[in-house]
């Protein structure tokens, strides 16, 4: 599995600016849906062929009650689910009694941990260093993560013990087949739904023991059509443990997106819509991944519960209603086998192929019935569109003054393309290219 660096230190010292460092490749999966704040923020990096997950804790800042008042539980958390801390202190600052609380907590814990002194441009390195290397954690790493000095060289280090991530793992190889992540906050039904669909009628489950990667990936057959479910989480032991509640884990949910071609994001009708649920689908959109939306506990809900339900989708969940939305019952299977169909069409719709000829008609087809605005007495022009990758599909559209196309008329443009080419289930990202 991915190794998880976690970010620590006082407020202040440039956990944010390294994070964004640090997740700043392609894949990066940073959450990042307006009105939303949170405590933790969660993000995936690469490093040569190494990847790597990053937790930002936000901050500590180690008051005068000691450090059990004053780290937060939200960073003893993420410090819980790291392999790897990153403590990071302030060159300028210098020695901080909030530094020495959080080292005293650091060096009591076991995890793997790293003192990065930060900031160190513009400034001599040794004299900066200096104050911390009475902390007991080892010999300070000078950085500067606003300039990205000394960054790589210490991501390098810090991964050494870790193996390169085999490039065959996950959606590109390992098992053939549609590979479905199902997630959701813990008591959602997420286990018994995938006990449902594996238990159901024409589906065959080969059960292979052996290496970890086998034991998150379960590869089934169903009507002859080969999945993988992937199982990061381990809901599927939890068959017979009923009393065990899942401890909610925000890198096994990433794990598992991260894992998926498509995500089965699971609703609780019965505790509405939560702000988590919010989070989780947030993390969802960003990753790009094809999704399906299950709200179970379907089943005896009074009709006023089910309209509350359907109205608070409707109204707090508009930006994904590209996903398919279906209400079943997990404990009764009812609705089960028709997700199926969702996660298939989501998919096909994910891989999908467009030619440019394809592309470009609609884009004037577009482009004719609803001309983009003229900026400073020129009009916008959009010439040709093309498919610049799949998974989620991106499509390229060449033309001049792309850079001031108004929000309001690439959502127009991204529901033409949806509707004409008949695209459920995933996103299309759209990429503006400018001749001028
Ligand atoms: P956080 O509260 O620990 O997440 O800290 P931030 O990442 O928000 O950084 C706090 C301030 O320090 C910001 O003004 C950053 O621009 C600045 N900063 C971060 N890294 C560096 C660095 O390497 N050098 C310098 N000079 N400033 C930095
Ligand atoms: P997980 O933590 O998301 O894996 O959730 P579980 O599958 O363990 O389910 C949590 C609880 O919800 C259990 O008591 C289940 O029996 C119950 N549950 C799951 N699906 C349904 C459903 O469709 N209807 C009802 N009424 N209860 C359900």
């Amino acid at each position: 599995m991915t190794p998880v660096i976690a970010l620590v230190g006082r407020p202040n010292v440039g956990k944010s600016t390294l994070f964004n460092r640090l997740t700043r490749s392609r894949d990066a999966l940073v959450a990042d849906f307006p009105g939303l704040t949170r405590d933790r923020k969660y993000g995936n990096g690469q490093l040569g062929d190494k990847a790597y997950t990053v937790i930002d804790t936000g901050g500590i800042s180690g008051d005068e009650q000691g450090i059990d008042a004053a780290m937060a539980e939200q960073s003893l958390t993420a410090i819980d689910e790291a392999d790897i801390v990153l403590f990071l202190v302030d060159a300028r600052a210098g020695l901080m009694p909030a530094d020495q609380a959080i080292a005293n907590h650091l060096r009591v814990n076991q995890k793997k941990t790293w003192l990065v002194v930060n900031k160190t441009d513009g400034i001599d390195e040794q004299i900066g260093m200096a104050d911390f290397w009475g902390l007991g954690l080892g010999d300070p790493r000078p950085i500067a993560a606003s300039h990205g000095r000394n960054v790589t060289t210490l991501i390098d280090e810090v991964l050494e013990p870790f193996p390169a991530r085999d490039p065959l793992a996950g959606p590109q190889g390992g098992h053939p087949g549609v590979h479905i992540g199902v997630i959701g906050r813990p008591n959602v039904g997420k286990s018994t739904l995938v006990n449902r669909m594996l238990g159901e009628d024409r589906v065959v489950v080969f059960d292979e023991a052996g290496t970890t990667r086998d034991a998150i990936e379960i590869p089934f057959e169903r009507r002859g059509k080969p999945y993988v479910l992937v199982d990061t989480a381990g809901i599927r032991r939890r068959k017979n443990v009923t009393l065990t509640a899942e401890k909610f884990s925000i890198v096994k949910t990433l794990e598992a997106i991260k894992e998926c071609h498509v995500a089965i994001m699971v609703l609780d009708a019965r505790s509405g819509l939560v702000e988590q649920d919010l989070h989780l689908l947030d993390y969802v959109l960003s990753s790009g991944r094809a999704l399906v939306l299950a709200v179970n506990k379907w089943d005896g809900l009074e009709q006023e519960a089910r309209e509350k339900m359907r109205s608070d989708i409707k109204r707090r969940l508009g930006f994904a209603d590209y996903a398919d939305l279906h209400f079943i019952s997990a404990l009764h299977g009812t609705g089960v086998g028709d997700l199926y169909k969702s996660v298939d069409k989501a998919f096909a719709s994910a891989n999908s192929h467009w030619s440019t000829n394809r592309l470009t008609t609609i884009l004037q087809d577009a482009v004719s019935e609803h001309q983009p605005p003229l900026i400073n007495g020129r009009r916008i022009k959009l010439r040709m569109a093309h498919q610049g990758g799949s998974n989620p599909p991106i499509i390229v559209v060449h033309g001049n003054q792309t850079s001031a196309l108004p929000e309001a008329y690439k959502r127009y443009l991204t529901n033409t393309f949806r509707k004409v080419l008949k695209v459920r289930g995933t996103p299309i990202r759209f990429e503006f290219r400018s001749g001028d």
